[in-house]
């Protein structure tokens, strides 16, 4: 698998307890298609345990970025401390592009992208790039969160959204509006049947979101999804 070291470029939060990373790409050529992840592993990190050093994140950014973006909820484990603090500058070990989540390549048929909190990190990738490519494909994404405070990239998917009449996003705050269901769903898609829907999120989200399409009638082989195993 193709390895690379790139240099911390800048850090800043994304949303509540959600942090960004950038690296730089310095004289190294990486290449990805949207919807891939990477592992990222510290070398002596500040704070150890027995979670290990490597963790794996969607990339954020897209193929046009000259840099690479990812973000990630902090928690208390070391390795998301210790990269939490990690001095601008510093170099950090990064395996990849991996996995296979990537949009259907049929532009006529539309891609219903649904996720939550940072489940949105490969939403990011697909949306900037189908933005910067003047994509025909129409897409929908729908982001849950508890309260605004905890959605990332808001401002980015608005600005997408002026410049891109294809992508249009709906955000659901689950502490006033409750979970997604069968009424809201149908509200914002016409033909329920019609598009490929993509998730993405940890496990329990991705499954009941995924149960629910199912009982909506959606076809298991229209759904595609990206589990963040790990949380
Ligand atoms: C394809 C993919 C994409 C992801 N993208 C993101 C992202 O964009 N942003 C983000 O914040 N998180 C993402 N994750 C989850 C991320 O890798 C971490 O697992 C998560 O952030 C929790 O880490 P932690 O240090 O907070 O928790 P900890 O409590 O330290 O738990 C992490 C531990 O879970 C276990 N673990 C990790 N990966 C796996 C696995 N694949 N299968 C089984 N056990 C595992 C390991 O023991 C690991 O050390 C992704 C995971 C996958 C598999």
């Amino acid at each position: 698998m193709p390895h690379y070291t790139f240099a911390l470029k800048e850090k800043k939060e994304v949303a509540r307890e959600t942090m960004a990373f950038v690296f730089e790409y310095g004289n190294q050529e990486f290449s990805f298609r949207p919807g891939q992840f990477v592992d990222v592993t510290l070398e002596n990190p500040k704070y150890k345990d027995d979670q290990g050093i490597t963790r794996a994140f969607s990339i954020a950014s897209s193929p046009l970025d000259n840099y690479l973006m990812v973000a990630t909820r902090l928690t208390d484990s070391a390795m998301k401390k210790s990269l939490a603090e990690l001095e601008l500058g510093r170099l950090v070990h990064v395996d990849g592009p991996l996995g296979s989540f990537k949009l259907h390549t049929d532009k006529s048929v539309p891609a219903v992208m649904l996720t939550g909190g940072i489940g949105i990190t490969p939403f990011r990738s697909i949306v900037k790039d189908a933005t910067e490519q003047n994509s025909e494909q129409k897409l929908l994404l729908i982001y849950s969160n508890r309260a605004p405070e905890d959605a990332a990239f808001v401002a980015d998917l608005e600005e997408w959204r002026a410049y891109n009449a294809n992508f249009n996003f709906v955000t659901r705050w689950t502490k006033e509006d409750g979970r997604i269901d069968e009424k809201f769903l149908k509200q914002h898609i016409k033909n329920l049947a019609a598009p490929i829907y993509y998730v993405a999120g940890p496990p329990g989200m991705v499954a009941g979101t995924t149960q629910l399409l199912i009982e909506i009638g959606v076809k298991e082989d229209n759904i595609r999804f990206e589990e963040f195993a790990g949380y």
